[in-house]
């Protein structure tokens, strides 16, 4: 069965990416940051052994040839996917901005330049890019989104803001890579994961819930909350299932069809407030911790206004069926409630 290299199996999309490249056969080294990290990958799967999973270190990804000996092994990669880059809004100054937009594209085209030159065995890669390369302010958000969509997001924009840096993080990520395939034509395709917010349960190791990965940042000031707590609102009215957009990119590494595409993975719209009216639904417990008013009240999404998507690349191609909003809402509290 084929074996794969998979970048920051620590972080939460990697961690049920890995599941499922496991759980379908496949031989997975992952690249982490320290060996404590490792370890605790390798800890929380024991049932498998070194020839099904191991680890290697990649301290930074946008250090110069950090990937080289990485994408190097016996018995050789067949196929990569590549999650690891940096997603948070706490770069201020420039020069944090200046760090976040060359580690996402520096990573990017480090791990594609270290393929084609070290692993000539590798067929397929694939890259969880963002909608946030796909997103176009000068549009309406009733724009119906899909694969062909581009930020237009400027240097000078990325500048602006802590949120701005990241958009443009992915956008010239994405787009490096795209160009690195047009110009340097290796002898593997590219295929890119373009998802929304990322919801569902968080399987990965963390210390405390401090440390939780960004779009779940949200759902714990949500369930540490009370019901004077504002609803926070909903910036990006499209979702996916992380077990879902896990799913996609093993399908991606396995479907006709799927090289050099891009993907729009979502399940379709929602809004906090359903996320609320899911929680005081499914967890009295919680009940008292929700907005007033909207943990069992109005909870329902503005009818008109909301992003819009188009999906069916990913279902015709992929075969995705997308979970719903109630599933990832309740698979995530689950994975947390014992560390709130
Ligand atoms: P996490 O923060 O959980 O994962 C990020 C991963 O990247 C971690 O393994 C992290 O390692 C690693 N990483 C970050 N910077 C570096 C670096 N300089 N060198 C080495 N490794 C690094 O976030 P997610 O799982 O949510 O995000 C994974 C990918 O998915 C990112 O590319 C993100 O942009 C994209 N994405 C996420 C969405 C979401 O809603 N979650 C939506 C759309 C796209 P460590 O843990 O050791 O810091």
């Amino acid at each position: 069965m084929s074996r794969v290299l998979l970048t920051g199996g620590s972080g939460y999309i990697a961690a049920h990416v890995l599941d499922c490249l496991l759980a379908r056969g496949y031989s997975v080294v992952t690249t982490v940051r320290s060996t404590k990290k490792g370890e605790q990958i390798l800890d929380s799967h024991k049932q498998y052994g070194k020839d099904k999973l191991d680890f290697v270190i990649v301290e930074d990804i946008m250090n110069p040839g950090a990937f080289d000996s990485a994408v190097m092994s016996d018995p050789p990669f067949e196929a990569v996917v590549h999650c690891a880059s940096p997603y948070h809004y706490n770069s201020k100054t420039p020069e944090e901005i200046c760090r976040l937009i060359s580690t996402a594209v520096d990573g990017t085209t480090g791990i594609l330049k270290a393929i084609k030159a070290h692993a000539p065995t590798v067929k397929r890669v694939v890259i969880t890019s963002s909608y946030a390369a796909m997103i176009d302010f000068s549009k309406p958000l009733t724009h119906v989104y899909a694969e062909e969509d581009w930020n237009p997001i400027t240097s000078e924009q990325a500048y602006q803001n802590a949120p701005f840096a990241y958009l443009a993080s992915k956008t010239y990520a994405e787009k490096a890579a795209w160009d690195f395939i047009k110009d340097e034509k290796p002898s593997f395709t590219l295929t890119t994961m373009n998802p929304p917010m990322v919801y569902g349960p968080v399987i990965h190791s963390l210390s405390s819930l401090e440390s939780i990965n960004t779009s779940n940042a949200r759902f714990v000031s949500l369930l540490r909350g009370s019901p004077s707590t504002p609803c926070p609102p909903t910036v990006n009215y499209l979702f996916v299932d992380v077990r879902d957009l896990a799913l996609a990119h093993v399908l991606a590494l396995e479907k006709q069809g799927a090289e050099n595409q891009r993907f729009l993975v979502t399940a379709g719209n929602y809004c906090n407030a359903e996320i609320v009216r899911i929680i005081g639904k499914e967890y009295p417990e919680f009940r008292d911790k929700m907005p007033i008013g909207e943990a069992l009240g109005s909870g329902e999404r503005p009818a008109t206004g909301v992003n819009g998507y188009d999906n069916s690349k990913s279902i015709e191609i992929l075969g995705l069926q997308y979970k719903p909003l109630r599933e990832s809402v309740v698979g995530f509290v689950d994975s947390v409630k014992e560390m709130l």
